[in-house]
């Protein structure tokens, strides 16, 4: 079920499902080895999308079953953008791919700047005239909150104007940040944590989604 967790948060949907919760306690615990992690994180990102697109606009469609006609459905709009933010959204992209296999992918990356800890944009590419498509944009941790801003920043100037934001796990300063800079995004979330550490961690968090997926620690 998705649940709307802070009376403030008008477009942070929390997905409390067993299924979901389960799988993402598996993610928190550090014995989950890589291949498990990574499993676990494109599973858990097609169950995300799968509600995000709850309300999709569909048409009906007839159609010749082996024995009938049936007026069955087909989506009214299929141009999707699955857009990754370097390097841990690669992570979650083929979880959204597996599901909406007719989208194309667009990848952004940012760097932190070690001096102003601003996101600085290193990477930025979309398909050609996709401006007016669905883009669902992925990370598996919104933590502070600056990258996920920056991202959408970057894909407004492009010309997006439908976007969905998509991650495993957020803060409350980062999903609070989100919801002021880009009202018209909605948040999907597997969970709503506690709060950040001093270093940008999120409190349970999972520890470095990006490290654990393509062990670089
Ligand atoms: N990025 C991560 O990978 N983990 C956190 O807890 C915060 C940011």
């Amino acid at each position: 079920m998705l649940i709307k967790p802070r009376e403030d948060f008008h477009n942070f949907y929390e997905l409390k499902h067993p299924v979901v919760q389960y799988k993402l306690s598996l993610l928190r615990d550090p014995s989950t080895n890589r291949k498990l992690f990574e499993e676990l994180t494109e599973e858990l990102a097609s169950m995300l999308v799968y509600e995000a697109t709850r309300d999709l606009p569909q048409e009906k469609r007839k159609i010749e079953t082996p024995l009938e006609t049936f007026e069955g459905y087909d989506l009214a709009k299929k141009d999707f953008v699955i857009v990754p933010i370097l390097r841990a959204g690669l992570g979650m992209a083929r979880g959204l791919m597996r599901l909406l296999p007719m989208s194309s992918v667009g990848h952004i990356g940012f760097y932190r700047d070690e001096v102003s800890l601003q996101a600085k944009k290193y990477y930025f590419k979309m398909p050609p005239n996709s401006q007016e498509s669905l883009f669902l944009v992925c990370d598996p941790m919104l933590a502070t909150g600056n990258t996920a801003v920056a991202a959408i920043d970057q894909l407004k100037e492009f010309g997006a104007k439908n976007i969905l934001f998509i991650c495993l796990v957020a803060a409350p300063e980062g999903a609070s940040k989100l919801i002021k800079a880009h009202p018209d995004v909605s948040i999907f979330a597997a969970s709503l944590d506690r709060e950040l550490n001093d270093h940008g961690y999120i409190l349970p968090g999972l520890g470095d989604a990006g490290d654990r997926l393509w062990a670089v620690k």
